[in-house]
């Protein structure tokens, strides 16, 4: 379809942004040790990682041989199946309605793009007939709270918010009147940043902890939104909040303008939490649900 074929092609261009992209690794003679020299430079641009580029590096290199190919395009064409393969575990549908509502703790440093997520995944839960309830627990920021204000006016949906509340009062209170109101999703937007690491995370699992109180099964996922472009950073923002919160999924933003999307892989080799979506734009419509094959091949194009 049309659409489908719009947000590929920002991907792509967005992906396409380094100088010496992936692809014209491929554009000469023959298979050599400088075509893989010069691959495994590339995946590194690419932020994929040294641990997922040496598991993508060993793998093509082992297919080629194997296989007795002898053109380097067919060796692309082995990367595109072995980053699929290695991708795959990270696609993972967000299922709605097993529990009504289903609570959906929202974390994220400031700046990712949590907010803009929390808005387009309303209206992707709002289009799919799901009602929404909106939680604004980031109670530090004035500004956060008019943030998501403005998203839930957009989306008409109702937002539970408190002037310099309690965030885990705000998401208590949300949850309650979620399952008051008979609502099908509660989206609960946390804080990005406290004075430290640790104050942050502590007031997670607060939030985290109350909301069972309100109701012991949520939350019933708990997302982290990762900015695209922030490469292995994104991968150590990950691997901290999975292990204070164990995380239920991943929201990658801005694969629209970065070229450091190979941060997947790595994130695929290191710390494989499902990535239920993607933003590729600042608009509502601007998310996807993430198909590891239809990525590999756009960082590959
Ligand atoms: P928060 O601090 O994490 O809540 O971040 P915001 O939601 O306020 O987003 C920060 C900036 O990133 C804003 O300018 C957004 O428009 C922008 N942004 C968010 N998601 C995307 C995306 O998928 N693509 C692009 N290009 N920009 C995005």
């Amino acid at each position: 379809p049309p659409e489908r074929a719009k947000w590929l092609d920002k991907l792509k261009a967005g992906l396409r942004k380094t100088g010496s992209s992936i692809s014209t690794v491929f554009t000469g003679a023959q298979i050599d040790e400088a075509l893989y020299e010069d691959l495994e430079a590339a995946l590194l641009m690419a932020d994929t990682g040294v641990q997922a580029t040496q598991y993508l590096l060993g793998e093509v290199k082992r297919r080629v041989k194997e296989g007795g190919v002898t053109h380097p395009v067919a060796v692309k064409n082995i990367l595109t199946e072995v980053l699929t393969q290695l991708l795959r575990p990270l696609e993972k549908p967000l299922v709605i309605g097993e529990h009504k509502p289903t609570v959906i703790m929202v974390a994220g440093v400031n700046g990712a793009g949590k907010t803009t997520s929390i808005g387009k995944l309303t209206k992707h839960l709002s289009s799919a007939g799901a009602s929404v309830l909106l939680a604004a627990a980031d109670t530090f920021r004035a500004a956060a709270r008019e943030q998501l204000g403005v998203w839930a006016d957009r989306n008409t949906v109702e937002i539970i918010s408190q002037d310099g509340g309690d965030p885990a009062a705000v998401s208590f209170d949300a949850v309650s009147a979620g399952k008051a109101r008979g609502r099908d999703v509660v989206l609960v937007d946390t804080a990005g940043r406290l004075p430290t690491q640790l104050h942050l995370m502590q007031e997670l699992s607060k939030i985290k902890r109350v909301v069972q109180k309100a109701d012991a099964t949520a939350p019933h996922e708990v997302l982290l939104v990762i900015d695209g472009n922030t490469g292995q950073n994104a991968l150590t923002q990950v691997k901290a909040f999975d292990d204070a919160l164990q995380l239920t999924g991943l929201i990658v933003t801005k694969l629209d303008g970065t070229a450091k999307g190979g941060v997947l892989a790595a994130i695929a080799q290191e710390r494989p939490v499902p990535v239920y979506f993607i933003g590729v734009g600042e608009q509502l419509g601007d998310l996807e649900t993430f198909n590891a094959r239809e990525f590999a091949q756009a960082l590959l194009a």
